[in-house]
């Protein structure tokens, strides 16, 4: 094969800037069927192999219709954030430059590029500086650091050291969190050997917030021994956060470790508009967030944050003979659970650097208004019913059964095919889901792509759809 070591490059650049420039005019969601992907892509392995731009261009053609399209701006399904241009750029970097960013020696600059980044994370969330931190995969990663970070340290101030004893024989720890909890804390929760019946879970009021007294009684009743406490900084349906000043101080006077899931909620510390609903999560021992929803860097980057670096590095670090390591510089392999791993760090730096303070937050602001308008505009359309107006950047509506006589089943029904509708406008992308046993449409906005514009057609698109289902 003659073809030259750049020509995939200069192919794939070329296919990348077709597809940005495609997302205001291409249907929002994958179009293609399960069948027709796997007739596109399942091709016979070759004998011989393929020329590399081939590779490329099928690859393009193949997977075309069945990308979900979360980068462009009508896309408000889950939360799942775009990327901004200067992020990708950094990640193809990143990937050219094909980095081992497990240690320190194997990448100097990406292991200074990531301590950077996470040192400029703690200044825009206000965290504390001295906080130690990992740059993960994702929100689930960074929930097993951070839980396994509380493990060592709650088991450790009973006399157990749980990296050498391990769990069988010791003494079991208490978990409390609330109903509203999102899944990949009892993953995390299974993976670190805590087990389900571990976890008890809290009441919560008409505000979806676990009050003081709930949380004071359980922790008074529960048995002695070590505790947990799992707070949450933007509740997966309806954004909501947790009283941290109250509960933090009640958690640390029952001596338990607080962890925050902040995946997108942590991002309303770095706007002077939002920042209040953060006021005290300062307080708490760990803090997981993501860089792949809000900040809008590919997939995929997390954060796990611990207030108590020694716990973090005895729970997660290792040392090697063949992998020097100093004092004077951070180390990833001292606070994150892989060994290889890609140099996650150089894109969250790019982005931060290019938005700054100032940016952060007018990224933060502008997708809640643009929650807000979407929300209030489809709840203004007849038949619709607000569930939950956005507080930051998330909200609920559900689509009512005109016909006399309707019930909650019926409306359950009508939401489901409304959503359906929209999606198959290509117009716009929701998800659906359960809200206190109603079915509901999600309205999520991550992206920093999306402008008045996309909400004034998202709009539109349900209005149309409510005529067609
Ligand atoms: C998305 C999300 C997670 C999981 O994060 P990943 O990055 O997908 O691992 C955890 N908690 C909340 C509240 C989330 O929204």
């Amino acid at each position: 094969m003659t073809t030259s070591p750049e020509a995939p490059l200069r192919a794939a650049l070329d296919h990348a800037l077709d597809y940005l420039r495609s997302l205001d005019s291409a249907p929002v969601g994958a179009t293609k069927s399960l069948a027709d992907l796997r007739a596109a892509l399942a091709k016979p392995l070759a004998e011989t192999g393929v020329d590399p731009v081939q590779v490329i261009d099928d690859l393009v053609a193949d997977t075309a219709g069945g990308l979900a399209g979360s980068v462009g701006g009508r896309f408000f399904g889950w939360v799942i954030g775009g990327s901004l241009p200067v992020a990708l750029a950094a990640d193809w970097l990143t990937a050219t430059w094909d980095q081992n960013a497990g240690a320190y020696a194997t990448s100097p600059a990406a292991a200074v590029a990531e301590d950077v980044a996470g040192t400029w994370l703690k200044e825009l969330l206000g965290l504390p500086a001295t906080a130690s931190f990992a740059v993960t995969t994702g929100s689930q990663t960074a929930h097993v650091i951070g839980l396994a970070a509380a493990r060592n340290f709650v088991l450790g101030a009973e006399g157990w050291d749980v990296e050498q004893r391990g769990l069988f024989g010791a003494p079991p720890i208490h978990l409390f969190t609330t109903g509203l909890r999102h899944i990949t804390v009892d993953r995390a929760i299974r993976y670190l050997g805590f087990g389900l019946d571990s976890l008890q879970p809290l009441p919560v009021d008409e505000t979806w917030r676990v009050t003081a007294a709930t949380l004071d009684d359980a922790l008074t009743t529960a048995p002695a021994g070590p505790k947990i406490v799992i707070l949450q900084a933007g509740e997966l349906s309806t954004g909501t956060f947790d009283s941290f000043s109250e509960l933090i101080d009640i958690a640390h006077q029952h001596h338990a470790w607080v962890h925050i899931d902040g995946a997108f909620g942590l991002w309303a510390a770095a706007s002077p508009r939002y920042r209040h609903l953060m006021t005290g999560a300062e307080r708490a021992d760990s803090w997981v967030t993501d860089g792949h929803k809000w900040l809008n860097v590919p997939y995929d980057c997390g954060f796990a944050l611990v207030a108590h670096p020694d716990a973090h590095r005895n729970a997660i670090g290792y040392s090697a003979s063949y992998l020097p390591s100093g004092t004077e510089m951070r180390d990833p392999k001292d606070w994150n659970i892989e060994m290889s791993r890609r140099a996650r760090g150089f894109a969250p730096y790019a982005a931060i650097r290019q938005l700054g303070r100032a940016g952060v937050a007018a990224l933060v602001d502008d997708c809640c208004r643009h929650a807000s308008d979407l929300v209030l505009g489809i709840g203004d359309l007849p038949t619709v019913e607000t569930l939950y107006a956005p507080t930051i950047n998330q909200g609920l509506v559900r689509f009512l059964d005109p016909k006399p006589g309707a019930t909650d089943a019926d409306h359950d029904c009508r939401t489901d095919a409304v959503i359906a509708a929209i999606v198959a406008s290509g117009e716009a992308l929701f998800g659906g889901t359960t809200w206190q046993g109603k079915r509901a449409m999600r309205v999520s906005v991550s992206n920093w792509r999306t402008t008045d514009e996309d909400i004034d057609r998202t709009i539109a698109a349900v209005q149309k759809a409510l005529g067609t289902a």
